[in-house]
Parts: C-alpha cells; sequence; structure tokens
C-alpha cells in the first residue's frame, strides 16, 4: 500500500506544503503549514482527515507561519527540531525581513529528534536531522510505503541547495548533510522539496551541480 500525499504551494514564498495520510486510517501528518491556513483545512476537512502532528522542516517564517491556526483547528502537535528554536522566537523578526503578515505565535509542543518516527495509520515518518540551512533543518522520510519518497525541506532543491547565509545557516554543514544522509538513501527516492519541482536521489547525485556525490 502507498501513503498518499498531497503537496501544495502556499504564501508568498511558494513553500510546499504537505499532507501525507492513510488511506484507509485517513491519520494524517502536516508538513510545513507555511501560510493560507483556509487552504489547508479545506483539504484536510475534504479529504476527513485527523491530523496527528504537524512537523516543520525548519523555522524560516514561511514554512510555519499558519501553523497557529491549523493547530488551534485540528488540536494536533506541534513539532520542531530544537535547535531551530531561536529562528521560531524571532517571528516577528523574520516577518519584516521577509515582507511576510505577523502571525499569532504558535507554541512548540515536541521536539524533534533525529531518527525519530512520526506514525500515521500502516505508515511512518522518520525524521533525518540534516543542520546547514538552519541548524535544526531536519528531512522525513515516509517508512513502509510502497513509494520512497523525502521531504527536504530548503536542504535539498532539484539541481540546487539551501542557502546558508542566514542565521545558523553552514555551508560545510549542508554539504556534509546533503552528502552524508540525503546521498546514502535509495537511489529512487522521489524528493519533495520546500520548494519548486521535485526531484529524485539519483538525479541529483548526478546531476546537482552544487553538491556532487
Ligand atoms: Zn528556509
Ligand atoms: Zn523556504
Amino acid at each position: 500500500m502507498k501513503a498518499k500525499v498531497i503537496t501544495f504551494p502556499v504564501g508568498l514564498y511558494q513553500c510546499n506544503c504537505s499532507i501525507v495520510y492513510c488511506p484507509e486510517s485517513k491519520e494524517a501528518i502536516l508538513i510545513d503549514p507555511g501560510s493560507e491556513a483556509e487552504t489547508i483545512l479545506k483539504k484536510i476537512n475534504y479529504q476527513g482527515l485527523k491530523i496527528k502532528a504537524i512537523i516543520h522542516t525548519h523555522a524560516h517564517l514561511d514554512h510555519f507561519g499558519a501553523t497557529h491556526e491549523v493547530s488551534e483547528s485540528t488540536d494536533a502537535s506541534v513539532h520542531l527540531h530544537k535547535d531551530d528554536m531561536p529562528l521560531w522566537n524571532i517571528a516577528d523578526l523574520q516577518a519584516e525581513m521577509l515582507g511576510l503578515p505577523k502571525c499569532p505565535h504558535a507554541n512548540v509542543d515536541h521536539f524533534i529528534e533525529d531518527s525519530q518516527s512520526f506514525e500515521f495509520g500502516e505508515f511512518k515518518l522518520e525524521a533525518i536531522h540534516t543542520p546547514g540551512h538552519s541548524a535544526g533543518s531536519t528531512c522525513f522520510k515516509i517508512e513502509n510505503s510502497d513509494e520512497q519518497l523525502l521531504f527536504s525541506g530548503d536542504t535539498l532543491f532539484r539541481r540546487g541547495v539551501g542557502r546558508t547565509d542566514l542565521p545558523s545557516g553552514d555551508s560545510r554543514e549542508i554539504a556534509k548533510s546533503i552528502k552524508e544522509k540525503l546521498y546514502k538513501l535509495d537511489i529512487d527516492t522521489t524528493v519533495i522539496p520546500g520548494h519548486g519541482p521535485n526531484t529524485v536521489i539519483g538525479e541529483e547525485k548526478r546531476q546537482n551541480p552544487y553538491i556532487k556525490a
């Protein structure tokens, strides 16, 4: 069986928000509700999903602008790697810098640990801590599904990598994370990045102009 995935871009920066769910139990995990809470909630309700957790690839505001509203409406717990708390806590400053509207502050309920799993029905999402774009950047890989899928946040893009010139960014760390963690995954793994089109691990290993395998 395959886990179902709905991915759609939200907000000014077109952050890819994803809802992954088990088609039988309707249990779901929400990844990066960056903006447009109403759109996100509509999709959740249309499918009749029960959101078990809201997880974040990192704490740039374009990835968590709608977290407060969606967590209030769904009662789902909010998760972030602790190394991104300094960014999470300056949401208002980020709004000013990025030209985004200020949003109500969401509380983080739990810190994400490396290798931690988030279960939804028959499936789970496994966290892979990949510092570099930010200190707490984390990717999530679907387990037990017939399809191999990775949510890479702003760490790995199609033929690109995340910028490292923002607070807690580190160009050596991002290279290490991609080479030693993401490029070690099965080459057929489909990658859904934080922005822009999907890619495949094998293609990036061969063709990514920034980080060579
Ligand atoms: Zn980012
Ligand atoms: Zn982003």
